[in-house]
């Protein structure tokens, strides 16, 4: 079966940093065309540059996940640039990292609205506009393994992560009659500008201990997961939860 994304166009939201411009490097690579989201544009030409040095088309649209009416006018910019979106990547995200009684009300919005509603928005967006073009698809949802096993000081983080999977699981039901397919990837301590600092720390050693190979993950560890459920050598799977995490879901009790 077919692993290369040749002729497909793939969206990935909160492209401009981290793992996102990762994702958007992978599927380029395995040929599909890109559309760039994000709420920043000046933030995503250096990696349009860099795409398009690979010869990949590279579209880059304005949108805040938070706004439907943003996320509707960048899908349909999107499609109107560069044809029907065949794979949506739902990336974008936020955390913040307190003990479950410091988290505010407007805290705990922020991140649900981002991390949980903002996913839910963008992928019935973007599976209307696919149903009213009779068009399959793929999303790809990219939660975390706290959303399957819980890790302090993370309340709305892991919540949201927990319903995102739920979500796509749901979603994989109700939208597997229209061909679109719904996945998840869960994962696990991925090494990015965000995290390298405390990494480099005693609690960041101790933690990786932690994790049976005993190494963090690097974004590109994601992309053999990502370029397979977007591509269709995964017709078959929908639904499905895919943890990355260097076996961590699995370490000792
Ligand atoms: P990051 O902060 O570098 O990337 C998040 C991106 O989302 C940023 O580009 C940000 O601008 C964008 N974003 C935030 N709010 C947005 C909004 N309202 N609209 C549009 N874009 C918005 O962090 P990252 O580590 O690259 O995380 C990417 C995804 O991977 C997140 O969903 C995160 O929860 C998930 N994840 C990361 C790790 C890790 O270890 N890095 C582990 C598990 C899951």
């Amino acid at each position: 079966m077919e692993l290369s994304l040749e002729g497909k166009v793939a969206l990935v939201t909160g492209a401009s940093s981290g793992l996102g411009a990762n994702f958007a490097k992978a599927l380029a690579r395995s040929g599909a065309s890109l559309v760039l989201a994000a709420r920043r544009l000046d933030r995503l030409e250096a990696l349009r540059d860099e795409l398009a040095t690979l010869g990949t088309t590279v579209g880059v649209v304005a949108m805040d996940v938070t706004d439907t009416a943003s996320i509707a006018a960048g899908l349909d910019a999107a499609a109107s640039e560069l044809g029907t979106i065949d794979v949506v990547v739902n990336n974008a995200g936020v955390s913040t990292a307190q003990p479950a009684l410091d988290v505010s009300d407007e805290d705990w919005s922020f991140v649900i609205d981002t991390n949980l509603t903002g996913c839910f928005t963008v992928a019935r967006e973007a599976a209307q506009r696919l149903k009213t073009a009779q068009h399959g698809g793929s999303i790809i949802n990219i939660a975390s393994i706290t959303g399957l096993r819980p890790a302090g000081a993370l309340v709305h983080y892991a919540s949201a992560k927990a319903g995102l999977i739920h979500m796509t699981k749901v979603l994989a039901l109700e939208w597997a009659r229209y061909g679109i397919r719904v996945n998840a990837i869960c994962p696990g301590y991925i090494e990015t500008d965000i995290n390298r600092e405390f990494f480099a720390t005693d609690a960041g050693a101790a933690l990786v201990r932690r994790i049976p190979q005993r190494r963090l993950g690097q974004p590109d560890d994601l992309s053999g997961a990502l370029c397979l459920l977007a591509s269709d050598a995964s017709a078959y799977m929908t639904g499905s939860v895919i943890s990355i995490d260097g076996g961590h879901l699995c370490s000792s009790l």
